[in-house]
């Protein structure tokens, strides 16, 4: 009997035709055989945060969460062994004990390492890469039910970082961690010409910049975010503020905002120019973690490209004028993210400096048209998909964005040779 799963963004159902929870590297192997004898198929799923169904199955669904250990870590040399389910948040929380962290997170921090890893889950930063740069090994099962350990140096582990759940299903990561740190964050208002006009200063002069900017308005929320010296003491944003900031207005507020523009489509615009002053200037300092995630409780859908980030400017400006012609109604920031170039095959940053810029809509209202305009610009200027959020690219698009795309379709034609973990999601942008 099957049963129903859903993902966070409601975008993604499945019906996997079993679900099983393996507590070791032994017992993937053996389902993995099982399922491949009867030519069933298999695929390892994380919190199940991606908005595509690249972690949806008909087959055997395999949750990760009774792998969730940390194997070894030596705090001298950074490097840390953990299971592949193991979730952000705790892993967040164990290296802070051992005095570590990773040198880089996105917005949130309930994905799992490996969801995380594999679709190449990226935070902010112009120096500064997607988590999977900080992957120094891997150990996969392959869909022959083979392990295999790979690690830098190895032909294969270009392709077994960002793996889009293709190649096998992960038992195990080492990551490459750095001294705890602290981060100083200074959030405010800022007009998006004041932005435009300084952003290599802003980009290049912060550690981590980003920006929301609002549909509708010529306005933004910016963040900037910069390491300082050990030592320093924290200074976190006390608890009431928190409540009042990140849980009221942040949360409570949106969500009220959002039903209120869902029937009111007309009032958003004028929301919006409130928002965006409401969210009033602020700084603290807090270890890495805590200043990277924030909880996200009102539920959306999303898509994000990479672009060129030196095309950032022309492709919000082009954003901006379809959003005004269209008459679509946007309720949520666009939120305009930096990376540095970096060396994983499939990453969205393969040997590219990129601004990520990501549209969203409230779960309650259609997206299609606004993401259809939003990804007809984007892939106008070389735009590379976030491999777990919506995009309706296919392989002969994608193939021309990756200079290893043919390289990491012969991995998978190695390591799964008949198709053991795929599902329409990889058909459709690996092809069969
Ligand atoms: C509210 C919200 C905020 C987000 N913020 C960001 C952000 O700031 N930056 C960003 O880049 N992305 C962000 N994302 C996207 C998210 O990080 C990715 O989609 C990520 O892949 C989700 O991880 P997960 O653990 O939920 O994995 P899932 O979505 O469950 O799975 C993702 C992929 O990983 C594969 N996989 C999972 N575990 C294994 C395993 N053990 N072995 C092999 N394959 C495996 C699955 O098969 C699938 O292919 C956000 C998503 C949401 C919903």
């Amino acid at each position: 009997m099957s049963t129903t799963w859903v993902n966070w963004g409601r975008s993604a159902v499945a019906h996997p035709s079993a679900v099983l929870r393996p507590s070791s590297t032994e017992e993937v192997v053996e389902l993995v055989r099982e399922a491949a004898a009867v030519g069933r198929r298999v695929k390892a799923v994380g919190s199940g945060h991606s908005f595509t169904s690249i972690a949806a199955t008909d087959g055997v669904m395999v949750e990760m969460t009774r792998m969730t250990r940390v194997l070894h870590a030596d705090a001298a040399t950074g490097r840390v062994r953990v299971e592949g389910g193991l979730p952000l948040r705790e892993l967040n929380r164990l290296l802070d004990a051992l005095g570590l962290a990773l040198p880089n997170l996105g917005d949130i921090d309930h994905q799992t390492i490996t969801g995380a890893v594999s679709t190449g889950t990226h935070g902010t930063g112009g120096r500064l890469h997607g988590i999977s740069k900080a992957v120094v090994g891997v150990r996969l099962v392959t869909g022959t039910g083979e392990v295999l350990d790979l690690a830098e140096g190895d032909d294969l582990f270009g392709a077994a970082r960002v793996s889009l759940g293709a190649l096998g299903v992960v038992t195990e990561v080492v990551l490459q961690c750095v001294p705890a740190f602290l981060l100083h964050a200074r959030e405010e208002p800022m007009a998006l010409d004041a932005v435009w006009e300084g952003l290599d200063d802003l980009v290049d002069g912060n550690d981590h910049f980003e920006l929301y900017w609002w549909p509708h308005t010529r306005r933004t929320s910016t963040k900037r975010n910069n390491r300082v010296p050990a030592g320093t003491e924290p200074r976190p944003v006390s608890r009431a503020r928190h409540l009042l900031e990140d849980e009221v207005l942040s949360n409570g507020a949106f969500g009220a905002i959002c039903r209120v523009g869902t029937a009111k489509p007309s009032w958003v615009p004028a929301i919006n120019r409130l928002n965006a002053r409401a969210l009033s200037a602020r700084e603290f300092t807090d270890r890495s973690h805590e200043v990277f995630c924030s909880p996200r409780r009102v539920r959306f859908r999303e898509m994000e490209y990479a672009v060129p980030r030196e095309a950032v400017r022309d492709v919000v400006e082009e954003l901006a004028a379809f959003v005004d012609r269209s008459g679509l109604t946007v309720s949520f920031p666009v939120e305009i993210r930096f990376t540095a170039a970096d060396d994983v095959w499939m990453s969205t940053g393969h040997e590219r400096d990129n601004a990520y810029v990501a549209v969203h809509q409230y779960v309650q209202r259609p997206f299609a048209g606004y993401f259809a305009g939003a990804e007809d610009i984007f892939t106008a200027y070389e735009g590379r998909p976030h491999w777990g959020k919506i995009h309706t690219r296919d392989a002969a698009y994608l193939g021309k964005q990756y200079a290893r795309f043919d390289d990491f379709l012969a991995a998978r034609d190695r390591l799964d040779p008949e198709r053991t973990f795929a599902n329409a999601y990889l058909d459709r942008v690996l092809g069969p």
